[in-house]
């Protein structure tokens, strides 16, 4: 393909509170509220974004608050875990951190030669901060509660818990551009890189495990990063013809849209790096109030007043 995946765009997760959802990602991981919206979809619900200060494609992680959804059951055919990275100096920093704030993370885990920290976030998706060489060089948002040497990089890399292993891998390295990187017991690491990130997807092979119920605490999708539209056309085709079912592209007012199912069950979406999310308003203002795409903005009293107020950051 000439328009390559790059790596991860943004991982969406469900969750059920909003406030709470805030509080953790901006107060406690450190991350920038950089846009306030709704749910495209179901516009009574919100729909949060965070990332570094821009929201640069490969720093976003997205949430849909559904009030009073139920937390999902882990199981496969899910996306089990999402991983940010940090400088090696940097894992000390966060589990003193994280203790801080009353969040049990495990000891670190040595993974294919990096530690691991693993926890749960408060609606109960599994998080990890992984220490990794050259993460002082990746885009963060700097202006956060943490400082600027320990700040989280990424979503790095996902681990998708599967049935079974091979159909994944071979969607993965015969038509996504990823390669085998390792295998250690049920693990498999498959990479991918934009010529100077690598990204990581794990595959962890549970074929004794009931398939998950997404909820709260679940990973809604992945969606994977290309250049532009004529490039996320020509995925397209090039999935289409493959045998697989692919939406047409839809326009996520900050990015365009393309999805479909990997064969494990996973929902992967590829989105453009275009347009960007300092389009709707400036730079020093993302995420502070609710912005809605045109199509939707006739409406925004009535929808403003069915969603949950929240409060954010005032240095966010
Ligand atoms: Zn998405």
């Amino acid at each position: 393909m000439d328009t390559p995946i790059l790596g991860i765009h943004h991982v969406t997760a469900i969750v059920a509170d909003p406030q709470e959802n805030i509080d953790f990602y901006t107060g406690v991981l450190g991350l920038r509220l950089v846009k306030q919206t709704v749910n495209f979809d179901d516009p009574y619900t919100y729909h949060l974004y965070y990332g570094d200060e821009l929201g640069r494609p490969g720093t976003i992680v997205t949430f849909f608050p559904w009030v009073g959804i139920r937390p999902g059951s882990r199981g496969t055919g899910l996306v089990s875990a999402m991983a940010f990275a940090v400088p090696a100096a940097a894992l000390d920093y966060w589990a003193a951190r994280l203790a801080d704030h009353g969040v049990r993370a495990s000891e670190p885990e040595i993974r294919f030669g990096e530690p691991v920290l693993s926890f749960y976030d408060p609606a109960g998706l599994l998080l990890e901060i992984v220490a990794q060489p050259g993460a002082e060089d990746r885009p963060a948002w700097q202006g956060g509660p943490v400082p600027a040497e320990y700040a989280l990089c990424g979503p790095a890399g996902v681990t998708l818990t599967l049935q079974a292993a091979a159909p994944t891998a071979t969607l993965l390295t015969e038509r996504l551009g990823f390669r085998h990187s390792a295998t250690a017991g049920n693990r498999t690491r498959y990479l991918i890189s934009d010529g100077s990130i690598e990204t990581a997807v794990d595959i962890l092979a549970r074929p004794d495990l009931p398939f998950g119920m997404p909820g709260s605490g679940s990973v809604h999708h992945i969606a994977w990063r290309v250049a532009d539209a004529a490039g996320q056309l020509a995925w397209r085709e090039h999935l289409t013809r493959h045998g697989l079912e692919v939406t047409p592209v839809r326009d996520r007012q900050y990015f365009h849209s393309i999805y479909f199912r990997e064969p494990g069950g996973v929902l992967f979406e590829i989105a453009t790096d275009q347009p960007g999310f300092a389009t709707d308003e400036p730079p020093e203002r993302l995420g502070q109030r609710l912005m809605l795409p045109p199509w939707l903005e006739a409406r925004h009293r009535e929808i403003e007043q069915q969603l949950p107020p929240i409060v954010t950051r005032s240095n966010n």
